[in-house]
C-alpha cells in the first residue's frame, strides 16, 4: 500500500506531523518500535521533572533550616516512584489517542529501509510520497571493562525503580546524571558522581558549574572531577568501579549518563542515508536527508536534543512541506534549562560562542547576592549573565543560574525573539521584589 506520509518514531515532532497530515485526510502511516511517545514522555524530560518534583522538595525543606524552620524530612521513595509511573502513563496514553485516528496506520515495530524510499516493518512493505524520520537518540553504553552484562541504569530503565538505593554512583556530569544524582541524594541515597571532564555541565560556563557544584556539594554529593574509569565489577549485589589510580568506589546502584547515540533505521545507511561526522543523520537548512522525499527531524538529526526543538522541528516541517522554504532548522531562539537546584537556563550564545561568531560582543554579570528577592528567600548562589552586540545593542544570550532560573531565561528568549535590544530590558519596569528585577539592573550594568 502506498501512503502520503510515512514517519518513522513516535517523538516529539512526528506525533504532531502525523495527526496534522491525518486531519487535512492524507494517508499516513507510523512506525513505533518502543512505548508510543518516545523518549520525552517514557523516560526523559516527563519521569524526570516529576521525580524532581520530589526530590527538590525535600532539598528545599532541608534547606528551610537555615531560614529556622525545620523539618523532619521523611521521602517515602516506593510512592514517588509509583507517581512517577502514573506521570508517564497519563502522558503515554493521551499520545496513544492522538495517534488513533482513522487515516492513521500505527505499526508497533521496528522500521527498516528496503531501498532509497520504501520500509519494511514485520514483514510488510510500505511505501510513501513523503518519510520523516524521527528517531531519537538512546542511552550511550560505554566501553567500560566490566561493564557490560551488569544490571547499571540508564534513563532507559531508571523509573522502573522500586526501592531507593542505599549508595549510588552516577558516571557522568552532564545535566542526565546530574538531574538524576541530584534527585537521589535529595531522596536520600548516597551519591559519587564520576565525571571525566574536570568540573560539571562541561559545555556552560566555568561560573555555571561553579555554582553548581556549590549546591551539589551541600546536597552531600561526591563530586570527583577528571575520574578516569578503567573497572566496573558487580558481585551480585554491589557495584566497584574502580579509577586510573586505583581508588575505588562501592555502591548497590550505577547509573550510567554518558550521552546519547542517534537511532539509525536498519538499512538506511545501505539506502544511501548520509551521516555526518557525529553519526547522526545529516540534514540540509530544510530538514532534507541524501535520499529523495526523506527528511529527518529531531535528535537523530543532530538538532540540539531537546524537546521543545523536536516540537519546533515539526512546525518547520509542515510549514517547508507546504512549500514554504522561509522555515529553516534554525529560525529560532534556541533556549534550555538544566532542572538541577540552582537551575540554569540558557538562550541563545555565551560570550565565548559569539565572539567566535564574529560578534563585536560584551558580557555583563550580576551576582545574585546584588537581587533582593534572592537575599530575602536566601537563594543567592547564583548569577544573571547577558551578552550584547556593541554595534547593534542586540541581545545575543544570557545564562541565568539560581532559583527557578529556567523560567525566567524566557525573559530573554521573548526579547530575542522579538528583535528587542538591551535597551528594551534596561526600560522595562519589573515588579519587586522579584527574581526577574534583577533583569532590567543587569541591563543597567551596560549604561
Ligand atoms: C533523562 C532525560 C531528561 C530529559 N529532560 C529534558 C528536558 O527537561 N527538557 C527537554 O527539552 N528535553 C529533555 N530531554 C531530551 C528530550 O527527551 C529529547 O530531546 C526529545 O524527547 C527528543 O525527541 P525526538 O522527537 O527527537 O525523539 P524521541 O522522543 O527520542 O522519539 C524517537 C522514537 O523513535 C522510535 N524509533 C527509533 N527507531 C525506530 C525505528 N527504526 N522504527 C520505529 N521506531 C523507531 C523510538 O522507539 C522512539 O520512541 C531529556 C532526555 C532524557 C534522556
Amino acid at each position: 500500500m502506498r501512503y502520503d506520509l510515512a514517519v518513522v518514531g513516535t517523538g516529539q515532532g512526528g506525533k504532531p506531523l502525523a495527526s496534522d497530515f491525518a486531519a487535512a485526510g492524507k494517508r499516513v502511516v507510523v512506525f513505533e518500535r518502543g512505548a508510543i511517545g518516545g523518549t520525552c514522555v517514557n523516560v526523559g524530560c516527563t519521569p524526570s521533572k516529576a521525580f524532581l518534583a520530589s526530590a527538590h522538595a525535600a532539598g528545599r525543606a532541608r534547606r528551610a533550616a537555615a531560614i529556622h524552620v525545620h523539618a523532619d524530612v521523611r521521602v517515602d521513595f516506593p510512592a514517588v516512584m509509583e507517581r512517577v509511573r502514573g506521570v508517564i502513563d497519563e502522558w503515554r496514553s493521551g499520545n496513544e489517542r492522538r495517534l488513533a485516528e482513522p487515516n492513521i496506520t500505527l505499526v508497533r515495530a521496528e522500521a527498516a529501509f528496503d531501498g532509497p524510499n520504501a520500509l519494511v516493518a514485520n514483514g510488510e512493505r510500505y511505501e510513501a510520497d513523503v518519510i520523516v524520520l524521527n528517531t531519537g537518540c538512546s542511552a550511550a553504553h560505554p566501553s567500560i571493562p566490566g561493564l557490560a552484562g551488569t544490571p547499571y541504569l540508564t534513563n532507559e530503565n531508571f523509573f522502573t525503580l522500586r526501592g531507593l538505593p542505599a549508595r549510588t554512583i552516577v558516571i557522568g556530569g552532564g545535566y542526565i546524571g546530574l538531574e538524576l544524582g541530584q534527585g537521589l541524594a535529595r531522596c536520600g541515597s548516597a551519591v559519587t558522581i564520576l565525571n571525566s571532564a574536570d568540573r560539571v555541565l562541561a559545555n556552560e560556563e566555568a561560573d555555571a558549574s561553579a555554582a553548581l557544584e556549590r549546591s551539589l556539594r551541600e546536597d552531600g554529593i561526591d563530586l570527583r572531577p577528571g575520574a578516569k574509569i578503567t573497572a566496573v565489577r558487580h558481585d551480585g549485589t554491589c557495584f566497584t568501579v574502580t579509577l586510573a589510580d586505583r581508588t575505588t568506589f562501592e555502591s548497590e546502584a550505577l547509573l550510567v549518563a554518558t550521552g546519547r547515540t542517534p537511532n539509525i533505521p536498519p538499512g538506511a545507511v545501505d539506502a544511501g542515508l548520509a551521516r555526518d561526522a557525529r553519526g547522526f543523520i545529516a540534514i540540509d537548512d530544510h530538514f532534507a536527508t541524501s535520499l529523495p522525499n526523506v527528511y529527518a527531524i529531531g535528535d537523530c538529526a543532530g538538532q540540539p536534543q531537546f524537546t521543545h526543538v523536536s516540537w519546533e522541528d515539526y512546525r518547520r516541517i509542515k510549514a517547508i512541506l507546504a512549500g514554504d522554504r522561509s522555515r529553516t532548522r534554525s529560525d529560532r531562539v534556541l533556549g534550555y534549562a538544566t532542572f538541577t537546584e540552582p537551575q540554569v537556563g540558557r538562550a541563545g550564545l555565551t560570550l565565548a560562542a559569539a565572539l567566535a561568531a564574529g560578534h563585536a560582543a560584551r558580557a555583563v554579570t550580576l551576582e545574585l547576592d546584588a537581587v533582593a528577592r534572592a537575599i530575602e528567600w536566601n537563594e543567592t548562589n547564583g548569577f544573571f549573565r547577558l551578552v550584547v552586540d556593541t554595534q547593534t545593542d542586540a541581545i545575543l544570550g544570557a545564562t541565568l543560574v539560581g532559583y527557578e532560573a529556567g523560567e525566567l531565561v524566557h525573559v530573554l528568549i521573548a526579547h530575542m525573539e522579538a528583535g528587542g535590544t538591551w535597551r528594551t530590558l534596561e526600560r522595562s519596569v519589573h515588579i519587586h521584589p522579584t527574581y526577574a528585577e534583577g533583569l532590567p539592573s543587569l541591563a543597567r550594568l551596560l549604561v
